[in-house]
């Protein structure tokens, strides 16, 4: 059975305190524009409950579900049978059909939980609780459905209010906190595994995300920019829409392959790549970067590695969500937000195309500082140039 409304759970946003209302309406926000483009859709927060309500009768069940479990700061999604006119004998019909119509097989246990929030109703929550679990006994115990208040398989709901709402299933979102809480980031994405889940994990805490992209045409190709692109949409279904910044990086890559040694590539790169990163942070009101960088996973992700690429950036800090975790954790993540398909096409990255065949694992920043110094003159033009040439697109 479709129903045409959910309540939809929020567990963080719960222990807020005064301004819990602000992550309230924040969340309310995020839920009407995931679902504008679905149809005509009424969320509203009642009794501390958040309400979604579909205005038409005909509208894509599957796709609303979808959609709602990936809007970060939703724990759960309950779809409901709402009962107009409340009285004992219109629920307990009501609830009959509901579990007879939602669960083919009945012999496993259940609780009934009732919430009486309309105090004229005539019985209280507690004879509501006895009343509604003798009427489901008297239905279906001749099929193995039996009561277990400790452990039970089920946990039936039954709010009554002007209206009563009956639910048992908790569809489980993404949980953490509606993107628009709590400030905005700018993440550097690769067409790799980690960089996505690194951006959806900082926005998972509330944060709007940007995004910045370095690509080197024509030693990288359009397909791996469509690439980027793709993830980026994918993690902006959870984390609302993500300006994305193209930087073409090759004039910049062909003088430092010119000048430096080739071993330290890398580090000098990515130094340049944050620095990058810290400019458009700062016009984009960012206040912070993010990255997915884990310890010891290649050799510009040594800790001595980090710590020099780390020191290319002054004024803002650089978040690492991943820095703990091991390949397969990040993997098992990539699959579960779907982005995991799409980083695994094996299309090159711009950090890719000047490998050295050993570079340096254990740099300092003495010696990187003192590389750089050889760029002095010629780097200056080509950052300015990369930097007004960015290329800007919106994903959603
Ligand atoms: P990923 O799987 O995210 O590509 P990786 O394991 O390939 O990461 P590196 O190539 O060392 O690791 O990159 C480390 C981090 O630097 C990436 O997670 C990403 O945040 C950033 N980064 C690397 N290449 C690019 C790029 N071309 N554009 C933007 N950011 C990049
Ligand atoms: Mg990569």
């Amino acid at each position: 059975m479709n129903y045409r409304v959910f309540i939809i759970k929020y567990a963080e946003i719960g222990t807020k305190g005064k301004n819990r209302y602000v992550f309230e309406d924040t969340l309310c926000k995020r839920m009407r524009q995931r679902l504008k483009p679905l149809g005509n859709f009424n969320v509203k927060r009642e009794y501390g409950r958040i309400f979604v309500i579909a205005e038409s009768e005909e509208f894509d069940y599957d796709a609303v579900i979808d959609r709602l479990t990936r809007i970060f700061g939703v724990s759960g999604v309950c779809p409901v049978k709402v009962v107009e006119e409340p009285s004992v004998e219109s629920i307990s019909e009501a609830l009959t059909e509901y579990i007879d119509s939602e669960y083919g097989e009945k012999s496993f246990s259940f609780k009934m939980h009732v919430r009486r929030n309309d105090k004229t109703f005539p019985l209280n929550s507690m004879e509501m609780d006895a009343k509604l679990g003798e009427v489901l006994l008297d239905a279906f115990s001749k099929d193995g459905l039996h009561v277990d208040v400790h452990n039970p398989k089920v946990k039936v709901e039954v709010e009554i209010r002007d209206k009563a709402y009956i639910y048992s299933k908790v569809i489980p979102g993404p949980g953490g906190l509606p993107v628009g809480t709590n400030g905005k980031a700018i993440s550097l994405l690769s067409g790799g595994i980690d960089s996505p889940v690194a951006t959806y994990m900082i926005a998972k805490r509330g944060v709007i995300m940007d995004a910045v992209y370095f690509n080197a045409p024509p030693y990288t190709s359009e397909r791996a920019k469509e690439k980027v692109k793709k993830l980026g949409t994918i993690v902006s279904q959870y984390a609302g829409p993500i300006k994305l910044h193209i930087v073409n990086f090759i004039d910049i890559q062909l003088a430092i392959y010119d000048k430096c040694p080739h071993d330290e590539l890398t580090i000098i790169m990515k130094r340049f790549m944050f620095r990058m990163a810290e400019d458009i942070a700062k016009m984009e009101d960012c206040q912070c970067i993010v990255t997915g960088e884990s310890i010891g996973q290649v050799s510009s992700q040594t800790t001595q590695s980090l710590s020099v690429i780390n020191e290319a950036v002054n004024d803002i800090p650089v978040f690492r969500p991943l820095i703990g975790m091991d390949k397969q954790e990040i993997i098992d993540i990539s699959e579960k937000i779907d982005t995991y398909e799409t980083s695994i096409l094996p299309y090159e990255d711009c950090c890719t195309i000047f490998v050295a065949k050993h570079p340096v694992t254990k740099p300092t920043l003495e010696q990187i500082k003192k590389s750089e110094e050889k760029l002095a003159g010629v780097i200056e033009p080509l950052y300015e140039k990369a930097l007004n040439e960015i290329e800007v697109v919106y994903l959603k």
